[in-house]
């Protein structure tokens, strides 16, 4: 048919240089993004970084000071907000309170002017998606948090949108129940076989139930990847401490993939040369204690410290080294809280070299 794919996929969404100016700040500096049909994608960056206004501009809501927004191949950059066929769901549920759980549900198609008929059996379908059958009938305020955020998603779904959008939908929901909710919209995305945009500045949630992650920085697109990609390979110092947890170490490397840092010298992939930031995630590396001789092997990175804290967190030990000033943190697996070692005792902190993230300095 000729229309483009991404990872063989057809795109169903498509942003060339969607752009947003309010007078001289910049909201979003010329995204350029494909959404292929079927997929999750998920726009995570720090508070301001342009997530939202993007989501808007596609939603119809914000006005676009540049750039196109395509869906299924049709330029929609002007299309007004109700005409786009999009379900939006937010963080804030804005359900109407005098409306029952099926009439909030109703409204999308009343407006719509369907028939009695078939609303009665959409709506019925779209309470079952989200298992809220049973409370059809209770008003908005007699339902928890996450049973309103239930109902927001089905008022979204029940107009068979082409594109769900999802602006921040679990951060007013207990930590338990956003994990629950996590599940319960990837599994009605997957099985609805819907294009979605998710924004979040929760990299657990971008990571563990999106297809791909963008994660964003001063309204500018910093790296697009699979979860495994921008986590696993980070192409900027900012992707990398942003996306999971990291330590941060700063070096001089010699060009043959030797690196200095302070009086220790460790080894990275590649041969960097010049000023270099060292990045390694806390559970990817070691503690052992100095003179144990669980020296390093081959392969192996080693830098001697100084234990400065250990903080047990259930699942985790945690150790905090002073290595020549700076902190690294390694992570353990708890065995049942043993494993403690005693803070100022002399230790040495090793990691696999392949696990060596390095970046050239960036300005
Ligand atoms: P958050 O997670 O805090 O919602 P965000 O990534 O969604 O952040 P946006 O809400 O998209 O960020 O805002 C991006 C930038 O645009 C911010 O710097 C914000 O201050 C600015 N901005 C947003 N709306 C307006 C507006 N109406 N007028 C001027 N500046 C705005």
């Amino acid at each position: 048919s000729g229309s483009p794919t991404v990872s063989g996929r057809d795109v169903h969404l498509r942003l060339d240089g969607l752009s947003k100016r309010y007078g001289d700040s910049v909201a979003v500096a010329s995204l350029d993004l494909a959404v292929p049909k079927g997929e999750l994608v998920a726009l995570l960056g720090p508070s301001g970084c342009g997530k939202t206004t993007t989501l808007r501009m596609v939603a119809g809501l914000i006005k676009p000071t540049d750039g196109r927004i395509v869906v299924g191949g049709h330029d929609i950059t002007v299309m007004p907000p109700y005409r786009r066929d999009m379900g939006l769901v937010f963080q804030s549920y804005a359900l109407f309170p005098h409306m029952s759980v099926a009439k909030n549900v109703a409204f999308g198609l009343e407006m719509r002017s369907v028939p009695k008929a078939e609303i009665e059996q959409r709506v019925k379908q779209a309470l079952a998606m989200v298992r809220l059958e049973a409370l059809a009938e209770r008003k908005p305020r007699e339902l928890s948090g996450g049973q309103q955020q239930r109902v927001a998603l089905a008022r979204a779904l029940v107009i068979r949108p082409s594109i769900l959008l999802l602006d921040e939908p679990l951060s007013n929901l207990d930590a338990k129940l956003r994990d629950e909710m996590r599940n319960e919209i990837r599994d009605i995305q997957q099985n609805l076989g819907i294009t979605a945009v998710f924004v979040t500045h929760d990299q657990v949630e971008a990571l563990s139930m999106c297809d791909k992650v963008v994660v964003m920085r001063g309204g500018k697109l910093e790296q697009v990847g699979t979860p495994v990609d921008v986590y696993e390979h980070p192409t900027t110092p900012f992707v990398a401490s942003f996306v999971g947890r990291t330590n941060r170490l700063e070096g001089t490397a010699q060009g043959d993939g030797r690196v200095s840092i302070g009086s220790s010298e460790i080894r990275v992939p590649g041969r960097p040369g010049g000023r270099v930031e060292i990045m390694v995630r806390p559970h990817r590396m070691r503690l052992v204690e100095t003179g144990s001789g669980q020296d390093a092997a081959e392969g192996v990175n080693r830098v001697a410290g100084r234990l400065s804290r250990v903080t047990f967190i259930g699942d985790l030990l945690q150790y905090h080294v002073d290595v020549n000033g700076a902190e690294i943190v390694v992570e353990v697996a708890s065995d049942h809280g043993r494993g403690f070692r005693t803070v100022g005792t002399p230790v040495a902190v090793l990691w696999r070299i392949e696990d060596t993230m390095v970046f050239g300095r960036c300005a």
